[in-house]
């Protein structure tokens, strides 16, 4: 059982979506990476540091 810690941090998840032209923004589950903070989607193992 996998729980996502769903609550709002205050920091804002700093993914770039590269086809929205902005960053993700979100403040749910943000968690620090050693990329920066990122909500649970956005999770460095989840994208593979996929960044643009
Ligand atoms: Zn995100």
């Amino acid at each position: 059982m996998s729980a996502v810690d769903l609550r709002v941090t205050g920091k804002r998840c700093t993914y770039w979506l590269a086809a929205e032209g902005r960053h993700c923004g979100s403040q749910v589950g943000v968690r620090a990476f050693i990329q920066g903070p990122r909500c649970p989607l956005h999770d460095p193992n989840v994208t593979t540091g996929g960044q643009p």
